[in-house]
C-alpha cells in the first residue's frame, strides 16, 4: 500500500456528533484549502471518520491527497504552529458567510463530487460552527484510516 498524507481535524464541540453540520464544515474546509493553497480541487479528498471522543461518537474529519505518493498537498496544513489552519478556517467562514444562497450553491459547498448530498448541505451550519471552532489537527496511519472512515 502506497503511504498518503492524510490529517485529521477532530473538534470538540457538541455540533461534531451532528452529521449534517459536519457535512457542511467538512466541504466548506475542502473549499477553502483549495483557495487558501491554491490546490486544484480535485487533487484533495475527504471524508468522515467517526471517532469517540469522550465517549461520545463525533465525526473527524479526514483529508488526503487524491493521489498516493503525489505533491504532498494535506501535509502544508499542518504546520506546528497551526498558522495554515487558521488561514484555512477563516477562509472558509469567509466562503460560506460570504455566499447568498440558501442552503447552498456552487460558490460555497457545492461541487461536482458531493452533489449526492447537495440538499443536505447549509453553508449556515459552517459557518456557525467554525466561528466556534477549538481544533484539533493530526496525523493519521493509514490503518487507523483504513478501518471505520465513512466514504461521502
Ligand atoms: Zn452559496
Amino acid at each position: 500500500m502506497c503511504s498518503r498524507d492524510v490529517v485529521r481535524l477532530l473538534f470538540a464541540a457538541q455540533q461534531a456528533c451532528n452529521l449534517d453540520v459536519m457535512l457542511a464544515v467538512l466541504y466548506a474546509l475542502l473549499e477553502a484549502l483549495s483557495v487558501e493553497l491554491d490546490i486544484e480541487r480535485n487533487d484533495i479528498k475527504c471524508c468522515l471518520h467517526k471517532v469517540v471522543l469522550d465517549s461520545t461518537i463525533v465525526y473527524s474529519i479526514v483529508l488526503y491527497d487524491a493521489v498516493a505518493g503525489g505533491a504532498g498537498h494535506v501535509r502544508r496544513l499542518a504546520t506546528e504552529d497551526g498558522s495554515v489552519f487558521q488561514r484555512v478556517v477563516k477562509r472558509a467562514i469567509a466562503i460560506t458567510k460570504g455566499c447568498n444562497c440558501s442552503p447552498s450553491c456552487y460558490s460555497c459547498l457545492r461541487n461536482y463530487q458531493n452533489q449526492k448530498i447537495h440538499d443536505l448541505l447549509n453553508r449556515t451550519y459552517a459557518y456557525q460552527f467554525l466561528e466556534n471552532y477549538t481544533g484539533v489537527l493530526q496525523p493519521l496511519s493509514n490503518d487507523a484510516f483504513a478501518s471505520g472512515g465513512i466514504g461521502i
